[in-house]
């Protein structure tokens, strides 16, 4: 069996190089995505695995796919939105996806972020960097007197309350779907409203979807209390962020953590030093003192980055092998 797995990071390649010999598969590694112009490259494999941002919308796409006798599409990330899945189904592929690489990963990067917004640490640094060491006015809250509030207590939420739990905040969480397991760690609210008004830190673990863009908009920020702290490390459109400069300018809440940004394409992951910031709503959070952005690393540790990969050409061998995945999100 030979696989083709395409857009390849450094960090990436002792991993597939683990996996390859492990399982005994031959693994090419290029570091390109996977386009129309260069689908010619799959043809001679049995198997491909992606992880990119350029969508894949052409339908030639898929034919070529098929022609060349691919039978699926791994995907070494979560979301798989770049797939049109009508598409996969017309030429029998089957589309995979690493449902939960680390939900640690992204969970300590939430604790972390949280420990350092309630220390007014971005307020301490940005003092100190002009020379500034006084401290008067910036006496911090301990974790263990505050109440956090998760919004969407799966995977990541679930895990981030149990930190938060261990560091003995009381933690409180609304989910449509509440899981017993979960129910010694977080009280579940009837409502985000009653999150929304009760949290000192309010953290978001949402998917992104129809229902949720702009799930924290005006009138949710309204609902939240003035000292209290918003992280997201969902997805950038869940939170509706002109609002949010809005409310963290009326000091309507304390501060924010934010690991996703609205149109992060463009500027996470850029080398964007000495140019122009993308976007008046960047420069302003970028200036403001007590928000801490970080560029979508949640997900980029270690444990993830080996599990990303194993997962995924996992999946590729299981539907060469078997014609099945436990992983399959093709309809
Ligand atoms: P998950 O599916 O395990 O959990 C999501 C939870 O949200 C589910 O329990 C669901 O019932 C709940 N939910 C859906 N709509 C809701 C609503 N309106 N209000 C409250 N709860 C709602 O997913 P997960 O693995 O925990 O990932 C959560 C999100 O984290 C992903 O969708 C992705 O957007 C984001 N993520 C970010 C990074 C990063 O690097 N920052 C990495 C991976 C995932």
């Amino acid at each position: 069996m030979k696989l083709l797995v395409f857009s390849v990071r450094e960090d990436e390649r002792p991993a597939i190089k683990a996996w390859e010999e492990r399982n005994g598969i031959e693994v090419t590694q290029v570091t390109v995505p996977l386009t129309l112009e260069n689908i010619e490259q799959v043809n001679g494999y049995d198997g491909i695995c992606i992880q990119q941002r350029i969508d894949i919308i052409e339908e030639r796409i898929y034919e070529k796919l098929k022609e060349f006798g691919i039978k699926q599409i791994s995907l070494r990330t979560a979301g798989y939105d770049i797939i049109d899945l009508e598409f996969a189904k017309k030429y029998q592929l089957k589309v995979t996806n690493v449902p939960a690489y680390s939900p640690t990963s992204v969970a300590e990067l939430v604790v972390m972020q949280a420990l350092r917004l309630i220390r007014n640490n971005p307020i301490v640094e940005d003092n100190m960097s002009r020379g500034d060491f006084r401290w008067g006015g910036m006496i911090a809250k301990e974790i263990n007197t505050l109440t956090v509030g998760i919004i969407g207590a799966g995977k990541i939420g679930g895990t981030a309350a149990r930190l938060f739990k261990a560091l003995g905040a009381h933690v409180i969480g609304y989910d449509p779907v509440q899981i017993e397991d979960l129910k010694d760690t977080l009280t579940y609210m009837n409502s985000q409203k009653e999150v929304l008004e009760k949290a000192d830190i309010v953290s978001l673990h949402v998917p992104l979807d129809g229902k949720t863009k702009h799930l924290i908009d005006a009138e949710a920020l309204k609902l939240m209390k003035p000292d209290a702290y918003l992280i997201n490390a969902a997805r950038g459109p869940v939170i509706d962020v002109e609002a949010m400069i809005q409310a963290l300018e009326k000091k309507a809440i304390a501060g924010a953590a934010l690991d996703t940004l609205p149109n992060e394409q463009y500027f996470f992951n850029h080398d964007l030093s000495g140019k122009e910031l993308p976007g008046k709503n960047l420069e302003k959070l970028m200036h403001m003192n007590n928000v801490l952005i970080t560029p979508h690393i949640g997900f980029y540790t270690t444990v993830a980055v080996q599990n990303m990969v194993d997962s995924a050409l996992g999946s590729a061998r299981d539907i060469i092998q078997t014609g099945k995945s436990e992983n399959e999100v093709s309809k």
